[in-house]
């Protein structure tokens, strides 16, 4: 057995980044990730492979609330969710952090305000290259720094879309992006701005996710270990039950155990929940840190829509990704409710319908597939899903797999925001008859198999009585266990939460540090280089 000050389990936008954080200062850090590293190959931008044949959704089998068995949307993968992501990093607003009246019900407060997030926002931002304009989005919370880099440019049908928005009165705004485009410089741009990127990963690593800019370069420190393949499947405590002695791992088959002294559990909001609830013993019978029974509950993933207009002129648009509008985040003339976010989803294309049951089935011919890929301008809607205990990760008796029970909240301002943007259609110069729903980014058609957005299953909080960690995201009931993936969300809000999760585990990495008597800012001694 291998001993460690800190394991991190799960390379992802939680525990990528606080690695990052963690590594500088020296201390023994071993990292576990199931997966492996995602092959770079022509596959990585291919709509076929990608969206028809799935070539990176990770095999695994979920079972919903009824017992049906599903492929969940997951990706196993050194950084996680990340590589695949849309990279569209968002703060949570403000207000998100307050008691929010919903339709259905109260969106809970957080334990911390946006205050304390706000510098770890402003880091996260800066060590993912989010490029973005402030100013521009009227539900923007205050911010200590500007954007690191410029906005991305909108090409030219998206810039008439926002023009013919903002002639209507409303305020787009160029969306946070996490791309390394230098559109100063092209020559030297990482990024190449093509129209493979939300939803594929990106072939020459120029999208910002935790493996390229935060996993890499920590791995460049000779005190981090990374072992990939490896899964965690229980964590083992002391006899009281007080703190974490072992990490049982599956290591390609092997059986391994694995010690330190800080243990950061980070394998996405559903894996975590199945860690902990699977490493139950006699003092936490139903699992770790569960007096509260609220492991595994609060699961949110975002009432979203992802639909598809039909621009009257040809939309040519390569990198679409660029606009958001906020307007109705927080209500509407006519609904005093929060309605959410829209904004651009990639580009659609002939073979990404193909992928997608419902439009595969009413339209067939390539030809026609074509033409409407021509004219679609894609749009993707997100509307707050409230945390609800009944919402829950719970696992199967016989064979431990994870069972997702969920009903959809929020409905009707799910409802109004999809009308809400059909009368936009009128002043944009689109056909106002043809929002066309879509299964975008898999063919799936049972909706908690799109778990992309996942959150909430370990909430933090300051009652121990109501949450499953406290303000540090420790366990309530265990010294040394901590959660730093979307797990710790009380609520998800309505914008994407890779940010928050990024920026949280900054956070978190930072009471580390001190916990461990290390430096905030770290040292470059043990650098290997
Ligand atoms: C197609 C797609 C598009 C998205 N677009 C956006 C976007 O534009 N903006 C945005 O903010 N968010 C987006 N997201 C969501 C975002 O990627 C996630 O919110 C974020 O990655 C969650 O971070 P995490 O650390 O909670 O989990 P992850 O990033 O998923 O990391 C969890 C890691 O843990 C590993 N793991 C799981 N179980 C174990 C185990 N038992 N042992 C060891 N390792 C384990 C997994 O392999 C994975 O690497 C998107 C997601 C997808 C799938
Ligand atoms: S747009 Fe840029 S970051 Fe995205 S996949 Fe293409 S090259 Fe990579």
């Amino acid at each position: 057995m291998s001993s460690y000050d800190v394991i991190v389990i799960g390379s992802g936008a939680g525990g990528g980044t606080l690695v990052h954080r963690l590594a500088p200062s020296g201390k023994r850090i071993l990292l576990l990730e199931r997966g492996d590293w995602l092959t770079r190959e022509p596959q990585n931008w291919s709509a076929a492979d990608v969206f028809v044949d799935n070539r990176y959704i990770s095999e695994d089998s979920w079972y919903d609330g009824t017992g049906k068995p599903f492929q969940p949307q997951v990706h196993y993968f050194v950084g996680g969710a990340t590589k695949l992501y849309g990279a569209a990093l968002y703060r949570l607003r403000a207000e998100d952090f307050g008691e929010l009246q919903h339709h259905d019900g109260i969106s809970p407060a957080w334990p911390i305000g946006y205050d304390e997030m706000e510098p770890y926002y402003t880091q996260a931002e800066q060590l993912y290259q989010v490029h973005g304009a402030r100013g521009e989005d009227p539900t923007e919370p205050p911010a200590s720094a500007p954007y690191p880099f410029p906005a991305v440019s909108h090409e030219p049908r998206i810039q008439q879309l926002a023009d013919d928005l903002a002639a209507a009165g409303h305020q787009p705004f160029h969306a946070p992006c996490g791309v390394m485009l230098n559109e100063a410089d092209m020559p030297y741009s990482t990024c190449v701005r093509c129209s493979t990127c939300d939803g594929f990963p990106c072939l020459v690593h120029a999208k910002s996710d935790a493996e390229v800019l935060a996993v890499r370069p920590a791995l460049e420190y000779s005190n981090v270990t990374l072992l990939t393949n490896t899964e965690a499947v229980a964590l083992h405590t002391n006899p009281g039950g007080t703190s974490v002695t072992e990490v049982a791992v599956d290591r390609e088959g092997v059986r391994e155990t694995y010690s330190a002294d800080i243990v950061v559990v980070s394998c996405g909001a559903a894996n975590s929940a199945k860690l902990l609830l699977a490493s139950a013993t006699e003092k936490h019978p139903n699992g770790l840190s569960n007096r509260s029974d609220q492991l595994g509950r609060n699961y949110t993933f975002h009432n979203s829509q992802a639909v598809l207009a039909l621009s009257k002129e040809e939309n040519p648009t390569v990198f679409q990704k660029t606009l958001g509008l906020n307007d109705f985040y927080l209500g509407s003339d006519d609904f005093e409710y929060p309605l959410g976010n829209i904004q651009m989803v990639g580009k659609s294309s002939a073979p990404m319908y193909r992928g997608e049951k419902p439009l595969e089935t009413k339209l067939a011919p390539t030809r026609t597939l074509d033409n409407m890929a021509r004219h679609a301008v894609d749009f993707w809607l997100s509307t707050e899903d409230l945390p609800r205990p009944e919402n829950r990760v719970t696992l199967d008796a016989e064979n431990g797999r994870i069972t997702l029970s969920y009903s959809p909240s929020n409905e009707e301002p799910k409802t109004r925001l999809y009308h809400k943007l059909k009368e936009l259609l009128k002043h944009t110069g689109m056909h106002e008859d043809h929002l066309i729903p879509r299964h975008a980014y898999l063919k799936n058609e049972i909706p908690v198999a799109g778990c992309a957005h996942q959150a909430g299953t370990c909430r933090f909080g300051t009652d121990p009585e109501a949450s499953v960690l406290n303000t540090d995201c420790r366990a309530h009931e265990l010294d040394n266990l901590y959660v730093v993936d979307t797990s710790f969300f009380p609520s998800i809000g309505a914008v994407n939460p890779a940010l928050t999760a990024m920026a949280n585990a900054l956070r978190v990495g930072d009471h580390l540090l001190e916990r461990l008597g290390a430096e905030r800012s770290g040292s470059e001694a043990a650098h290997a280089a």
